[in-house]
């Protein structure tokens, strides 16, 4: 039960939290900026300090006795006191467990510093050692540079020790470098400690400088969690010292941990800036879902592929107007981009196909050949085209050159030179001579199926929407049953499909998988706080439609946690209800 630190905003495994100390903290933060002498600011026996209200209380590190991991572990356990103040629980990365603390202060963590995969090994074994709502702290380790990609990782609570000592040991730290001071002839910072003259600025000035470093580099990262842009921010950070690169890249090595705190969409686009991007959650998300949710419907008709577009979503830019008027609904549209991967017409309003902006050169480089190459293999490894016709650039080629044996059908090219002249639009028109079109009833009804699929599950959109029919206009199509009642609505902004009551009960009784969250019994209103819940499922994520159903109520809404944070946390908002009826 942890009553003194709650998660507000979430962004992957980062967070913005309070913790309620007398003067409350907006975590990632430093929680304690004081340094004795020895630099052991936790490791002695005093450690409940005066006034123990406004500080973090950390409870006393006992030394570790004999014996194995677990035995360690319950050793912990029994000896400490409840506290009714914010309590920190020293653990080693090897020991870690729930003692009930609202947060956990890892002693070893130092050793870790400079070590992408050491780090990262710490920082998860302990996170997932820990309850989701408590906060994780990592003493002795922040630096300016530092401080983004371990908040990146997960980490909440800091303090301002390495980068205090630092500074008296003459070394001026900041986001990118840790410079000599005696090397500096202009200080490159306007914090007030560097407002002093050059010559009276001393280490303990120094010191000062790196703190106030520190502090502004924290602003940065809250600033970014509660944008949903820590990550593009990384992409770049990581590059100014080398194992935090190797630390950004372990951790996308540890999908599973990212993948279960990455919210299905966000308001933010997403920035395409480095090749780690194509690591980035959202995209492997979304390449996993077209090929392994998503089924074509149109793969009785010819496929034709065709660059992206800036505009976005794509169907509403100039160049893809003009492939569609020369396409006339005869081929089935699907979208060649890096780093999306692909993307077919049906997909396109979806997260993050219209919430991405790319550096366009017209080079592609090796990484994103392979990538791209590799989901439209698995793509068309899901369907059956009769004709595969590629009206893309030249320099889409080698994509297209990597799955030319794997597929039964010859590519057939129709760009001349530029995709949108005269003369290959003419050529995409004549490819498609003979070819039958298919209906708007037909689009919009595949439309919403695809949506299903990739929101909720292979062979979702079938299982749903066998029969329906739709209102309003694409993107923003309305599903109703045959007696009109509205089941489900297009969002048009992230593709998703939000249920009405009636659509929860189609989804619920349907083969597709469903996403539940059980509650105690009362009716919830607006919100279900994490409290309420009793179970969740564990493949729930930020922003996923849940059915929502305890004794007293029914209802349908967005889940503000993953399943796992649902069952764990004991405070915040676990699920906003969109709609409610008392059983
Ligand atoms: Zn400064």
């Amino acid at each position: 039960m942890t009553d003194y630190f709650e998660v507000l905003e979430r962004d992957g495994a980062a967070r913005v939290a309070e913790l309620r100390l007398a003067e409350p903290v907006t975590t990632p933060a430093l929680v304690d900026d004081h340094v004795d002498d020895a630099g052991s600011l936790w490791t002695g026996e005093q450690a409940v300090p005066d006034g123990a209200e406004s500080r973090l209380t950390v409870l006393p590190h006992r030394g570790l006795p004999a014996g194995t991991a677990e035995e360690v572990a319950d050793s912990f356990a029994v000896d400490y006191p409840a506290v009714d103040y914010p309590s920190a629980v020293v653990v080693s990365a090897d020991t870690a467990t729930d003692h009930g603390a609202d947060a956990y202060l890892v002693s070893d963590a130092g050793g870790s510093l400079g070590h992408g995969a050491g780090m990262k090994d710490l920082v998860l074994g302990v996170r997932e050692a820990i309850p989701d709502d408590t906060g994780l702290y990592l003493s002795g380790v922040a630096t300016p540079r530092n401080v983004a990609v371990l908040a990146y990782a997960g980490v909440d609570l800091f303090d301002a020790h390495r980068a205090y000592v630092r500074g008296t040991e003459g070394r001026y730290l900041t986001t990118d470098d840790a410079y000599f001071l005696e090397d500096l002839d202009e200080l490159p910072c306007a914090c007030p400690a560097c407002a002093k003259p050059r010559e009276e600025f001393d280490r303990e000035d120094c010191a000062a400088h790196n703190v106030n470093a520190l502090e502004a580099e924290l602003r940065r990262v809250r600033r970014r969690i509660r944008d949903g842009r820590l990550r593009d921010y990384i992409e770049g950070q990581a590059r100014q010292d080398q194992w935090l690169t190797a630390l950004m890249r372990e951790l996308d090595q540890q999908y599973g941990y990212l993948e279960e705190r990455t919210p299905v969409y966000r308001g933010a686009d997403l920035d395409a800036a480095t090749e780690d991007t194509l690591r980035r959650v959202e995209i492997q998300r979304f390449a996993e879902r077209v090929t392994t949710r998503y089924r074509s419907r149109f793969d009785d008709h010819p496929l034709v592929l065709v660059p992206c577009s800036a505009a976005k979503p794509y169907s509403e830019s100039q160049s893809h107007r003009q492939y569609m008027d020369a396409i006339q609904f005869r081929g089935h549209i699907v979208s060649m981009t890096s780093p999306i991967g692909v993307v077919p017409q049906e997909l396109e309003t979806t997260y993050p196909a219209q919430h991405y902006d790319s550096v366009v050169t017209g080079r592609w480089s090796a990484a994103e050949v392979e990538f791209v190459s590799e989901v439209l293999r698995r793509y068309l490894a899901r369907s059956d085209y009769p004709r595969v016709i590629a009206h893309v650039p030249a320099d889409y080629r080698p994509i297209l050159e990597r799955i030319e044996d794997d597929i039964d059908v010859p590519v057939e090219y129709t760009v001349a030179d530029h995709p949108t002249t005269n003369e290959s639009l003419g050529n995409l028109r004549e490819a498609l001579e003979g070819e039958v079109a298919y209906s708007k009833r037909e689009r919009e009804h595949n439309t919403v199926r695809a949506l299903a699929d990739v929101q909720l599950g292979d062979g979702a959109g079938d299982a749903l929407f066998e029969e329906f029919r739709t209102t309003s206009r694409y993107p923003k199509l309305q599903v109703r049953d045959d007696d009109g009642t509205q089941l489900a609505a297009q969002v048009p902004r992230y593709g998703t499909l939000s249920f009405t009551l009636a659509g929860a009960r189609r989804w619920d009784e349907s083969d597709a998988p469903t996403k539940r969250v059980e509650i105690d019994g009362f009716v919830p209103h607006g919100s279900v706080l994490a409290p309420g819940v009793l179970d969740a499922d564990e493949d729930i994520r930020v922003g996923d439609e849940v059915l929502i159903e305890g004794p007293a109520a029914y209802a349908i809404g967005r889940a503000q946690m993953h399943g796992a944070a649902m069952v764990e946390s004991t405070r915040g908002e676990a699920a906003s209800v969109r709609h409610v009826e008392e059983k």
